[in-house]
């Protein structure tokens, strides 16, 4: 825990609370919402600054980074805290800047400690510059370093869990800064114990493994997408190769997704609106016989599918209501908001697609970003 003085010296120093803050803005999906306070936290004395004003306001802290993943329903009588411990905008150097540790390492691998502050995409693009690989499916998910053990970031296969040492957080409730290792933050498919106990843990340093030598890449393990992507890049420079190496599979995930997926700073989003669904054997058995083309996959607790076909299949694909809001027309799962609509409007048609899938398909789809709700004196997050 730290010291009173140190809490102290983040009043006298630098955090500012300000009132009364529209956070349009500050979540990709552009829906309004007015913070009560709103603060941007640049270190751990920051966060416990923070912790001690809302206890002292008796209001309710949100932690927020790029707000990528975050839809806000209506105005939160709460204090709103951009962490920014180590970041907070481009970084050029940022393996030999303040905001990576070098942890430790090993003829094969190198750990560093990261910022929660730092930009995702950054850390994957600057990694491979400096010659250490691992990240590179994981280009271009937006969003902080410090946001991402919350789901469980992951793309093509690669998840956050594969790379992560251990995760540092702040305990809001007893100032304790803790420790906890890649078993204890109890990943899953999109899913973590932080995200499970929302405002719980304020994450502040995540130390991530990297490899030292180049990650080579079977063609025929890609995601099809992928490896047709790959493959035109091969072809464009006539190379034969059944493998590729980290550069080629960065290069072609980043061609994939600005292709396919919105930038948010054009058309409002939050990435992909709902998980794709895990069913039992027997129920993927009774959906085959009534749909024999469902996409399906294979994993430990049975099957996964892929959400986007089932909301094109519905017929829901490039659908928009009155108020702008719609399934991507390039990829259903998205949904977006170019007119910037509220988020009761965005989760009023997440309802109804949730509902056209149910009718057709008779499977349940589960919003994936968090929803901030403020009724009743508190702050929900309705997704949990
Ligand atoms: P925010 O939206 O700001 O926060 C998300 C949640 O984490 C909130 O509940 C917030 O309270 C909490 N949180 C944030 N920071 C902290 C912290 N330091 N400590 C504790 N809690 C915190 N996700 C994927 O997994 N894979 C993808 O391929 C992918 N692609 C996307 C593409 C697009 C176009 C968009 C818009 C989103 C995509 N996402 C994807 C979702 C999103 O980018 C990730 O979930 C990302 O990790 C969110 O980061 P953020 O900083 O924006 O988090
Ligand atoms: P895609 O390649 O068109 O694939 C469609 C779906 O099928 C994906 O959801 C993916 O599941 C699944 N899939 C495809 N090939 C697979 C395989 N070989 N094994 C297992 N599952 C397979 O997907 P996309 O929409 O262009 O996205 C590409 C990747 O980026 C995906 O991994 C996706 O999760 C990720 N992404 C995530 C978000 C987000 O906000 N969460 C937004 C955009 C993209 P998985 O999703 O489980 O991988």
């Amino acid at each position: 825990m730290l010291s009173i003085n140190a809490v102290i010296n983040a009043y006298n120093r630098s955090m500012h609370i300000q009132e009364n803050i529209q956070l349009r803005s500050l979540n990709t999906m552009a829906t309004p919402a007015i913070a009560k306070w709103f603060a941007v936290a640049q270190t751990e004395e920051d966060i416990l600054f923070a912790v001690d004003f809302c206890k002292e306001k008796q209001c309710q802290l949100l932690v927020l980074g790029e707000g990528s993943n975050t839809v806000f329903i209506n105005n939160l009588n709460v204090l709103v805290l951009a962490n920014r411990i180590g970041g907070a905008g481009q970084i050029r150097n940022l393996f030999s800047s303040d905001a990576i540790e070098f942890v430790s390492e090993t003829t094969s691998s190198v750990d560093f400690l990261i910022g929660a502050g730092v930009k995702w995409h950054q850390v994957v693009e600057q990694s491979l510059q400096n010659g250490y690989s691992g990240l590179e499916q994981m280009a271009l998910i937006p969003g902080l370093v410090g946001a991402a053990p919350i789901q469980n970031i992951g793309a093509y296969g690669s998840e956050l869990k594969d790379v992560l040492q251990n995760v540092h957080a702040i305990d809001t409730r007893t100032g304790e800064m803790l420790e906890f290792s890649n078993r204890q933050c109890e990943f899953a498919y999109r899913d973590s114990l932080f995200k499970q106990k929302p405002g719980q843990y304020i994450i502040t340093k995540v130390q991530l493994r990297f490899s030292k030598h180049e990650v080579i890449y079977k063609l025929d393990q890609l995601y099809p997408a992928l490896r047709k992507a790959v493959k035109k890049k091969i072809a464009e420079k006539s190379i034969t190769d059944q493998t590729v190496n980290s550069q080629a599979i960065f290069d072609a995930v980043c061609a994939v997704r600005e292709s396919k997926l919105p930038n948010p700073k054009e058309m409002p989003n939050a990435g992909s609106f709902f998980k794709n669904p895990i069913i039992s054997q027997e129920m993927m058995s009774g959906l085959l016989k009534a749909f024999p083309a469902v996409v399906h996959y294979p994993v430990d607790e049975g099957f996964k599918l892929a959400a986007g076909w089932l909301i094109e299949q519905a017929g829901l694909k490039g659908v928009f209501c009155e108020n702008g809001v719609a399934c991507y027309d390039k990829q259903a799962l998205v949904i977006v908001n170019p007119k910037m609509s509220s988020g009761q409007q965005v989760i009023k048609f997440a309802a109804l697609v949730q509902q056209k899938i149910v009718e057709k398909f008779g499977v349940e789809l589960e919003i994936e970003p968090r929803l901030y709700e403020f009724k009743e004196k508190e702050l929900h997050c309705v997704s949990t």
